[in-house]
Formats: structure tokens, C-alpha cells, sequence
């Protein structure tokens, strides 16, 4: 059976929800097709916390981040859920950009200073700061699980239909004006095919599959020529806190590459606390290359401990021997900037590199703009950037 429709989105994650919410703000027609459960944790979008970190210094990031910023507080409007805690992010350690962002950051008004060890540790003392400090205020936890279900009930709300455990097989391109999207509907308890594969004729189609890109689209629409895109599996902590009443901002810790006491370190650390759960911390893109359909769920045990070394020696505020360990997918591109582009009735949104949380409803736009023609991407996100 086929089924003429507008706008089909594939891949229910943040970015497809974020287009599905913002095209349905327009009056698109839009169908959004996910694989698993509402909630699931197969991807890269679950879990209570992601760093909405503002402190980049190029120009594309800093402008979607001004402008994601009151889109994620317009999401709250509409769906009458909190995403955004403007906690603050507090960034230490050997990084050499410091300067550039505290200067850059002002111009798209937010605000950025610095503070001795000291001053920060005694504001924050679960935290053993690293040299000067660079706070941002306006930069906060985001509730990444609040978030995509938010944005797929506010998507819903505006006459998006929403279905998961709808597995897209195929995407053929016919035409400019039809691409045949091909789904199989799954059993949600055992994920095993239920029922007849059904096609959609579409008008446009924005595909937004994370980690399963290069897999769909890289083996289904040949006319959209992917950077080569490494998924890794991510496993980061949570981290008890010995003192409940301590605050924490978010926080970022650059190793210093010339002292020796670093070598355990695996890349620089992110984290920030999630209510209710702990402090998290984790390694930055360096988990182990996977198939994602053939994830272990497991933490590699090195990297494991020396995110525990790296607690003990830095997070007095946490406790390294109690720890809950998360699983998470990166899709990664050489260059760590993200692909959102189109070839004709395609729009793509992949590669977010593990940093991709934050600007999720700017990226949004950006792909409902692609659809309507409206605007192009960013020329950092191009499909045919030099990478
Ligand atoms: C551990 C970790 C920590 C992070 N921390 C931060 C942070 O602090 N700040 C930040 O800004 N970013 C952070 N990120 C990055 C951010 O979470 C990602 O960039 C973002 O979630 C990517 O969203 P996505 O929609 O591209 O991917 P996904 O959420 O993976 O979405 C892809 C969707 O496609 C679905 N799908 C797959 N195959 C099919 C199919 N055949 N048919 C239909 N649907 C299908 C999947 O089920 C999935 O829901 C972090 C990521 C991880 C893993």
C-alpha cells in the first residue's frame, strides 16, 4: 500500500523532533517515523542531562546558540514542560581558546568572566578547579529525555503525527516531488517485524537517523555523498554526591598535554549534575567504534577507571567508589562539525559529534527551512565542506 504524504521525517531523536515540531509550527503536513519507544535509550538523545554549553568561538555555533536559547524556552511555553536550567558552566584546565570565547561570547550577549581557583572552589566545592576559570552564567543543563518528549508532543499538538515503532527499510528518491519511504511497523515488546511493510510517497523527506545514517541513507540515496561518520559507543558515569545540599554548575576540564599527571586521561571531561542522579562525568568522543545495531551496552573497564581516578583526583564533591554507568552513541564526523544539508527532496541532519544537544532546535529550523526551500544551511555544515 502506498500512502501519498508531505513531509516525512525518519529518525525520532532530538534533531528529527526538533524538525517534526518546528515544520509543524508552519502547517507542514509532517509524519515522524522512530524506530523504538517513545522514551528509548538506543540512541544518542536519553538521559536527564546535556551541557547547554555556550562557550564556542565560531561564529555558526555561537549564532545557533543565540538563537536556540528562546526556542527552547518558547518549547517550554508551548508544552508546559521545564528543558533548561541556566545553572552555569564553569570551564578549567589547560585550554588555550579561553581568551577567544570570553572575548567572542558578549557579541551574541552572553556573558563570560573569569575566576582565580580559589573563588570557584569555594562557590562550587565539589569541584577541584584547574588554574583560572571561565564561567558563562546564561549556560545551564538541559533534560534531554524532557526535552524530545516535549518536542514531540508540542509537534503533535500542531497536527504532526508521531509514530514509533515504525522502522524505515528504504528511502528511493523518484523524483524531485516524490521520494517511496518504506516502513515496517515492529512488535514494541520484542522489536521483531509486526505486520505489512507500508510505503509513504513523499513530497520531502528530512532524515535524522544518528548512528544509523551511513547504514540507510548511505546505502539507500547515492546523491547524498556523507563525510565518512564514526559511530562510538559513549560511557560516561554518575557519580554519588557525598553533600546534597552543594550547587554545581556544568563544567568542562581541558587536560594540560605537557604534564605528565594527565597520561591517564583519555580526552578532556565534561559534566554537570543531574538532579536526582549524581554528578556526571565522561570522557569526549574516544568510547569504542560500533556497529549500532550490535552494541554491547557495556563500559570498556580501563576507561572506566580512570573516569574513576579522575573523580577521586578532581570531583572531591563526588563519590568515586558509587557510580552508575551510562551507555550513548556519538556519531562523529572528522572534523566534528555537524552535516545538515540537502540534495533534492532529501534534507539530512547527522554527525552532531557528540556536541549536538544543545543547538538541537536551531538545527531544527535549519532543516524546516531546507524543506521549504527557505534558506540554506550554514556553509560549516555543508555536505560539500572540506573535512
Ligand atoms: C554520552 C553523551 C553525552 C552528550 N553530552 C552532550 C552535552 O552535554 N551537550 C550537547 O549539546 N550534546 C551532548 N551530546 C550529543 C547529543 O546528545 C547528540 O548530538 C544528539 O542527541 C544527537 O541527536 P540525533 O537526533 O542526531 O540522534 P539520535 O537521538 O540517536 O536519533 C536518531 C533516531 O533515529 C532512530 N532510528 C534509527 N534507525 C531508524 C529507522 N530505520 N527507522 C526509524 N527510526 C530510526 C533511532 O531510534 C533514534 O531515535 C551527548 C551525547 C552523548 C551520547
Amino acid at each position: 500500500m502506498v500512502t501519498r504524504a508531505d513531509v516525512v521525517v525518519v529518525g525520532g531523536g532530538a534533531m528529527g523532533s526538533a524538525a517534526a515540531w518546528q515544520l509543524a509550527r508552519r502547517g507542514r503536513e509532517v509524519t515522524l517515523l522512530e524506530r523504538f519507544g517513545p522514551g528509548h535509550t538506543q540512541g544518542a538523545s536519553h538521559g536527564a542531562s546535556r551541557n547547554f554549553n555556550l562557550s564556542y568561538g565560531e561564529d555558526t555555533y555561537l549564532s545557533l546558540l543565540h538563537e536556540a536559547l528562546p526556542l527552547w524556552r518558547e518549547l517550554e511555553a508551548e508544552s508546559g514542560v521545564t528543558v533548561l536550567d541556566q545553572v552555569g558552566l564553569a570551564n578549567h584546565g589547560a585550554n588555550p581558546a579561553f581568551d577567544a570565547v570570553a572575548s567572542a561570547l558578549p557579541t551574541y550577549g552572553f556573558d563570560a568572566s573569569f575566576l582565580t581557583p580559589e573563588e570557584a572552589g569555594e562557590r562550587w566545592p565539589g569541584i577541584r578547579f584547574d588554574g583560572r576559570v571561565l564561567f558563562t552564567p546564561q549556560a545551564g543543563r538541559l533534560d534531554a529525555d524532557a526535552a524530545v518528549s516535549a518536542l514531540q508532543r508540542a509537534a503533535a499538538a500542531r497536527g504532526a503525527v508521531v509514530r514509533h515503532h515504525s522502522r524505515v527499510v528504504a528511502i528511493r528518491v523518484v523524483s524531485d516531488e516524490s521520494v517511496l519511504v518504506d516502513v515496517q511497523p515492529v512488535d514494541p515488546i520484542s522489536g521483531e517485524p509486526a505486520g505489512a511493510v507500508e510505503t509513504l510517497d513523499a513530497r520531502r523527506v528530512v532524515v535524522t537517523l544518528g548512528a544509523w545514517t551511513s547504514k540507510l541513507l548511505g546505502s539507500s540515496v547515492p546523491s547524498i555523498a556523507l563525510p565518512r561518520l564514526v559511530v562510538t559507543q559513549e560511557q560516561p558515569a554518575h557519580f554519588a554526591v557525598r553533600d546534597t545540599t552543594l550547587t554545581w554548575p556544568g563544567f568542562n576540564h581541558a587536560p594540560n598535554p605537557v604534564d605528565p599527571s594527565y597520561d591517564y586521561w583519555y580526552s578532556g571531561v565534561y559534566g554537570m549534575f543531574t538532579p536526582g542522579q549524581g554528578v556526571k562525568a565522561g570522557w569526549h568522543g574516544v568510547g569504542a567504534v560500533v556497529d549500532p545495531d550490535a552494541r554491547t551496552f557495556v563500559s570498556e573497564p580501563a576507561q572506566l577507571a580512570a573516569l574513576r581516578r579522575y573523580a577521586r583526583e578532581w570531583l572531591p564533591g563526588a563519590d568515586p567508589d558509587d557510580f552508575v554507568e551510562i551507555s550513548c552513541t556519538y556519531t562523529t564526523t572528522p572534523d566534528s562539525n555537524f552535516v545538515v544539508d540537502s540534495v533534492g527532496p532529501v534534507s539530512v541532519g547527522a554527525g552532531f559529534s557528540g556536541h549536538g544537544f544543545k543547538f538541537t532546535p536551531s538545527i531544527g529550523r535549519i532543516l524546516a527551512d531546507l524543506v521549504d526551500g527557505t534558506g540554506p544551511a550554514p556553509a560549516l555544515f555543508s555536505l560539500a565542506a572540506a573535512r
